[in-house]
């Protein structure tokens, strides 16, 4: 039964599994069993749970382990749809990155842009923002390039990708940012009329796994 896996058999590093352990967690929830060892083998992903499942060290686990074989420049930007939503996906990715001195940097509306965009120059490993803020750090300064990322995230997807969301314009200037070759994960808590969008950001080849119904 999935509740007896254990996170050392999902084929993440010790240190991950040890991180995991000191933070109380004894066993990954389903989203975790099913989607990390598909994104640890390079697969885009669509990962669909309801709230409370477990769906940022779904991501989180999975990109530290690979930023630690290949370390540089900013190697993952995660996008959400809130500020609060950030900072909560920041602290799970603080919790285990600590173990190897994770840089990250928060880029949300509310804060200084001169700060944020020194921050950005600094080459931190996660990139975690809100896409209007992002937006407007990529069409105002060029003190950072997310040309070399590894990862895109879009956590809440389906709020993202919703139409009259307002991020239309602004992910469209993130997009075009980025490189075409990427590994894309998308999570949500619900993919309902937005399923055909999510399906274009990720790649042709995308493994997706929704929860079963209680
Ligand atoms: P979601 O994004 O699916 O709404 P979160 O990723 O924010 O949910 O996780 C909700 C809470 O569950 C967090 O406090 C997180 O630390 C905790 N959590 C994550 N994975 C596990 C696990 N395997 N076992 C127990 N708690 C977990
Ligand atoms: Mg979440």
């Amino acid at each position: 039964m999935d509740i007896m896996e254990s996170f050392s058999d999902l084929k993440l590093n010790s240190w991950i599994v040890r991180q995991c352990e000191a933070m109380g967690l004894k066993h990954p929830t389903p989203i975790q069993i099913n989607c990390i060892p598909r994104i640890l083998s390079g697969e885009d992903c669509i990962g669909c749970a309801k709230t409370g499942s477990g769906k940022t060290l779904a991501f989180a686990l999975p990109i530290l382990q690979k930023l630690c074989e290949e370390p540089y420049g900013i190697f993952a930007l995660v996008l959400t749809p809130t500020r609060e939503l950030a900072f909560q996906i920041a602290d799970q990715f603080a919790v285990i990155g600590k173990a190897v001195n994770l840089k990250q940097c928060i880029i949300t509306g509310g804060m200084d842009m001169v700060q944020q965009g020194q921050e950005l120059s600094k080459k931190p490993h996660i990139v975690i923002a809100t896409p209007g803020r992002l937006a407007d750090h990529l069409e105002s300064c060029n003190t950072f390039s997310l040309k070399k990322i590894k990862f895109l995230v879009l956590d809440e997807a389906d709020r993202l990708l919703a139409g009259g969301g307002g991020f239309d314009k602004q992910l469209k200037i993130i997009f075009s940012a980025l490189p075409r070759i990427r590994q894309n994960l998308l999570f949500s808590a619900t993919i309902t009329d937005t399923l055909e969008k999510v399906k274009q950001v990720a790649s042709n080849k995308v493994f997706m796994w929704e929860a079963p119904a209680e």
